[in-house]
């Protein structure tokens, strides 16, 4: 991977791409994702965690492309909601959902608690989650890591930045959501940053 001007990451979420386009960036390195591909084989997310998803993800595109590929697969973790959306986030609100019915499906489920909000109108302590897994065909090289970014669920969307639950994802430390902040400053602090950072140590 290293010695590869690009990277190829097994994803078609732009959200997903453009910040890994600025973290790569750092690296001299290009992004590819699955957007620019023809004809890539439909992967199937049924793992039963981040990681056995992201695998899944990464083995596939890998043997097709016959190149090192890394998989991402993330989410929302709800403490009052025992964990979810979880593994199931980006489907949160059906099949057919997208990042405004997730965002809704959220907030009613967690006003059906009737959680009374904090000082800052949280309902909830929540984590992002990301698995990274890269997968180079030729050596059989697999690794594996998971970054994590800790923050709660705020009762009302703020922020046009980001994808995804950021609009609702309240960060204390900067009195701010995760849409509030820009790519430069999300990438200081997001799971996926914290997961790909795991990976750095590893390969370098
Ligand atoms: P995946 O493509 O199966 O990994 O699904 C990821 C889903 O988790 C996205 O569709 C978003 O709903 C959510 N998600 C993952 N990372 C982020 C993030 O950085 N911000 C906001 N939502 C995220």
């Amino acid at each position: 991977m290293i010695n590869e001007e690009f990277v190829i990451v097994a994803t078609k979420n732009q959200g997903k791409v453009k910040e890994f386009a600025k973290l790569f960036q750092k690296l001299n390195k290009k992004v590819r994702s699955l957007a620019d591909i023809d004809q890539v084989p439909e992967i199937i997310e049924d793992g039963i965690s981040f990681i056995e998803n992201a695998e899944k993800k990464a083995s596939i595109i890998a043997k097709y492309l016959n190149t090192t590929v890394i998989a991402d697969d993330s989410g929302l973790c709800v403490d009052q909601l025992k964990g979810a959306p979880g593994i199931y986030s980006a489907r949160y609100a059906g099949e057919h959902g997208n990042d405004n019915l997730n965002n809704n499906k959220l907030l009613n489920e967690l006003n059906n608690l009737n959680i009374e909000p904090d000082e800052n109108g949280c309902l909830s302590k929540a984590q992002f989650v990301c698995a990274l897994v890269l997968v180079n065909p030729n050596s059989n090289q697999v690794i594996k890591v998971e970054g994590t970014c800790e923050g709660r669920i705020i009762n009302q969307p703020r922020g046009e930045c980001g994808f995804g639950y950021d609009p609702l994802f309240y960060l204390p430390q900067y009195k701010k959501t995760m849409a509030e902040l820009n790519v430069e400053e999300k990438n200081k602090i997001s799971h996926r940053a914290n997961a790909l950072k795991k990976l750095y140590e590893i390969l370098k």
